[in-house]
Order: C-alpha cells, then structure tokens, then sequence
C-alpha cells in the first residue's frame, strides 16, 4: 500500500483513472492529461479529492514535493517530465507495479509476454483454468485495469496477466509465479529506439524469479532462449520442432509422453495458434490441469475477437473476421491458416506500405476484395500477380461482392492489411461492422 504521499499521475486514460482512485483516500494526488476527459470520472475524482489538471505542458506541475510519478504506459521514457521526475528523484512507476502493491502476497500470477500472442494465449490460460474450477481471475494489458479490482483478488486466487513491453519498462518489484514469453520478433521499435532495448525489456518478466517460478519460452524462438539463458527460474519449452515439455509431433499437441490434443480437434487455426495452445498448456500444467479439461475448451474456443475470429457459415462458406490484421505480416498469418480457396478483402489506411510481401502466401487467393484509401495500390498489385480483384468504395460493398462470388467450400476472410484509421475509429468498429454485414446475410 502507499500512504502519505503525493503522487504525481502522468496520462489518465483508464489506468490513471484507476491509479488515481486506488491512492485517493491515502495519498495527495494530481492528474494530468494533454486532452479533455471524460465529465463523469472528473467528477469521481474531484469527489475524492483528487486534482485534475488538463495541459500541453505538464513538466511546470512537477517538482520536488512529489514522491511518486504512475506514468500511462503509452508515454515514453524519455517524455520531458518523465526525464525530470528521475532528475529529481522521484520514483516513476505504472499502474500494474502499483496495483502489486495491493495485492495479497499470495496469488499465484501468470504472467504472458511476447511480441504476438499474449491475448490469444492469455485468453485460453484464463479459460482453461475458469473451466477447471479454479478461482482465477484475467487482467494487465486486457479488460479492466488491474487498481480497479487488485482489492477483491483473495489469497490463493490465480491472477493471469498479459502483460505488454510498455508495461514491463516501469516495474520493479511485480513478479510472477509462472511467466510465459510467446515469441520476439523484430517490430516497430519507435518506442524502445532500438531492438536491444525492446528485447532487454521483455526479459523483465523473468523479474524477481528464484528456481521456484516457472518460465515458459518458445524454444523454436532464438531470440526468446537467447535472452533467457542466465534467468534464475526453473525453465519449460514448448516447441513445434523438438520433443519439449509440451510438443507438437503428428499433428498433435503433446506434454511429455502423452498426447493431449489431436489438432483436428482444435477450433482454433493456424500453426501461430497452436504455439498459443502450447504455451497455454504448459502454464496450465504447472496447476495439474486435466487433459479433459483442456480438451474440451480448445475444442470449443474459436479466437479472441477480431483475430482470425470464425464469424459464421453461409451457404457452405465459411466468414472470418481478422481486423487486428493492420499489416501485412499478420495478413500472411491468417492466410496461411487456411488451405481454402479464400476471397480476401483488403484496404484501408494508406501508409505508403507495400504488398509485395503477401505474395508468398496469396497461392489460396481466388479473389480479392479491395476498399479504401489504399484501393487503387492494391488493384494494381493484384493486376501486376494475376489475381481477379474488384475494387470498391466501402467494406459494405466490398463484403457483399466476396458473398456473391464465393462458393461452397470457400473461405471469406477480412484480413486488411491496413490500419482501419482511413475510416473508422479502431480496428475493433471495423471487425464489428464486418460481422455485423455476415450476420444480416444469413438472415437474407
Ligand atoms: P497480441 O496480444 O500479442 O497482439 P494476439 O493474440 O492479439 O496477440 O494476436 C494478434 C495477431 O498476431 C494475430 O491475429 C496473428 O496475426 C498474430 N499472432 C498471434 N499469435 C502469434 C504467434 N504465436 N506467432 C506469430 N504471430 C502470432
């Protein structure tokens, strides 16, 4: 707990706003954000005491009075009132580290990292782990903030966290019991500068370990057992490759000598998500979850919204949803998840990208289906490859052309390849939209 102090907020958002009232009753305690917030929680906080403060420039509010800075994870490290914050000695930490503060010492937390994966994986952990009975409850990087309900977690509970690298940079004393890394890839390293640093970052969930917590590493990812070498926990693979704790071997999933899962049974596509399944299982292992149980959700589970999200069945054609699909590595991704003949619909916010890179995985392709601001780009991709493409004005038009076209047995898959800014808010309106149109087509 902290108490007596005056903590200086950086960013409200929904973690600040749950910062902020987890400190209110014990603590001085002023917020800020460069842009308007939401009326009603103002009014809580002012309720409570709390000082809110909208500006461009928060470093004149900063000085040395304070004791704490809860940073939104979203800001960078070298922000100028962060920079200054640690010029005068004060501790700058997030919301995660502080909701530890909170909680019983004696939860068991998982925590999952990576560069891809964590909500697939996080996901099935925690329904896996629901359907065994356990008392188990999902937070971090998803859902509610963890301040918001760190209170209500009771000793021996399960806490599984997916847990992003922006929040990994500010904690210090949060440690898991098992912590899980899904992979590393070389991605967007704005935030980090560099990929060194992004990489020495995810290491920070082996954080605090002793030989007593787990860590559960991707082996067939150079990257994640290189930076894994010198850890103190006791280490789990998993792997499509080689026989590991838990192992992929003629199409099915394995633990040690037994075979847990035929993949044919698993709702869930693609090779991606079956490095997701396997790390789930290892986590869930360490708990003595039974085979049974493990079973019969992943034969239920059919992905988190919006990822290769299984939509509906439409005359004899099966409708996915893969709006988180913003590039075209995670396009390729979910291509290669089908052996289909698949109608592809792409476009959306144009950042000058190429897509070339598709190419590779486009052999399924009978059709595409292309809409915004990067319409005319991919018509002449599509040209350039050989590929039938129609170019249209919206995903409404777009969807609907991919209906009349398809044929039973085929796939129509929504896997952009673009970010959805061009017109929509998120990627999520998108996806929505999207199974909103499949919905009113079988109703058709
Ligand atoms: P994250 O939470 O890390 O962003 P998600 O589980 O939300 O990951 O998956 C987002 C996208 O990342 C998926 O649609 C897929 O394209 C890709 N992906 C998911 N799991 C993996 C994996 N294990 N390896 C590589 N790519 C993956």
């Amino acid at each position: 707990m902290i108490k007596g102090k005056k903590v200086f907020i950086l960013g409200m958002a929904r973690s600040g706003f749950e910062a902020a009232k987890i400190l209110a009753k014990d603590n001085e305690v002023l917020v800020t954000d460069m842009n308007e917030q939401d009326i009603n929680q103002v009014q809580i906080l002012e309720e409570l005491g709390v000082k809110i403060v909208i500006c461009k420039n928060p470093i004149n509010l900063l000085d040395n009075s304070f004791d704490i800075m809860i940073k939104n994870p979203g800001i960078k490290y070298d922000h100028p009132t962060v920079l200054k914050a640690k010029d005068l000695g004060i501790k700058v930490i997030n919301e995660v580290e502080l909701a530890y503060k909170y909680m019983n010492k004696n939860v068991n937390i998982i925590g999952v990292t990576g560069s891809n994966g964590k909500t697939t994986t996080v996901t099935l952990i925690y329904n896996i782990m629901k359907e065994a009975g356990l008392p188990v409850h999902l937070g971090g990087n998803i859902g509610t903030p963890l301040c918001n309900f760190v209170k209500d977690i009771k000793e021996n509970d399960y806490l599984v966290m997916e847990i992003s690298d922006h929040q990994l940079c500010d904690m210090y004393s949060f440690k898991t019991n098992v912590s899980v890394l899904t992979n590393i890839y070389e991605v967007h390293t704005d935030f980090h500068d560099s990929h060194e640093k992004y990489v020495q970052t995810k290491k920070k969930i082996f954080n605090n370990h002793t030989k007593k917590d787990i860590a559960i590493i991707n082996f067939d990812n150079k990257e994640a057992v290189d930076i894994s070498k010198d850890i103190n926990s006791t280490k789990y693979y998993f792997s499509k490759n080689s026989k590991q704790n838990v192992y992929l071997k003629d199409n099915a999933i394995y633990y040690h000598d037994e075979k847990v899962i035929d993949c044919n049974d698993i709702k869930l596509k693609g090779m991606h998500n079956y490095e997701n399944i396997m790390a789930a299982i290892s986590a869930v292992k360490v708990y003595n979850v039974e085979d049974e149980v493990i079973c019969k959700v992943l034969r239920s589970f059919g992905g988190v919204e919006h990822r290769i999200e299984y939509v509906d069945t439409i005359d004899g054609v099966d409708y996915y949803n893969d709006s988180k699909a913003t590039n075209c590595e995670s396009t390729k991704i979910a291509l290669k998840s089908f052996n289909q003949s698949t109608l592809l619909i792409l476009g959306g916010l144009d950042r000058g990208h190429s897509f070339d890179d598709l190419t590779t995985c486009m052999n399924n392709v009978t059709y595409v289906a292309c809409y915004g601001e990067t319409k005319s780009r991919i018509k002449e991709y599509c040209d350039r490859i050989g590929i039938d493409c129609g170019v249209f004005d919206n995903l409404n038009k777009a969807t609907m052309a991919c209906y009349e076209k398809a044929q039973q047995g085929d796939v129509v898959l929504l896997s952009p390849a673009c970010a959805s800014w061009d017109q929509y808010k998120k990627f999520e309106d998108r996806g929505d939209e999207f199974k909103q149109l499949v919905k009113s087509l079988k109703e058709v």
